[in-house]
């Protein structure tokens, strides 16, 4: 809610002019949020967010669930969501990595039979 700077009457959202004094109103005056604040939440989201390696392993064990964690918390909790985004990425070049393994083991032993 904004306030006429010389009155103090409310304004509403919108309005041009007050009411009640017929000052004009600036619309920079009263909205002291700047845009980048409404990214940075205060104190109370933020000690949710602890970045906590549990998450990752969430997300090493169960990568689908790291992946949903890291969609749903990326504005909210940046930093669980890394920790579970990262959890699931290496999950999944790790299985990558050993089914390539086993691919050219397997490989390997029928070209050599
Ligand atoms: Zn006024």
């Amino acid at each position: 809610m904004n306030y006429c700077n010389h009155c103090g009457q409310k304004i509403n959202p919108g309005q041009e002019f007050c009411f009640n004094c017929g000052a004009e109103i600036n619309k920079q005056q009263g909205q002291s949020q700047q845009p980048g604040q409404y990214y940075q939440k205060p104190s109370s989201t933020q000690s949710q967010d602890s970045g906590s390696p549990g998450w990752g392993i969430l997300g090493f064990c169960i990568p689908l669930a790291g992946l949903i964690l890291w969609i749903v918390w990326k504005n909210d909790r940046p930093r669980d969501s890394k920790s579970a985004g990262v959890g699931a990425l290496i999950s999944v070049i790790v299985s990558a990595f050993i089914y390539i393994i086993y691919f050219i083991f397997l490989v390997a032993l029928i070209s050599g039979m």
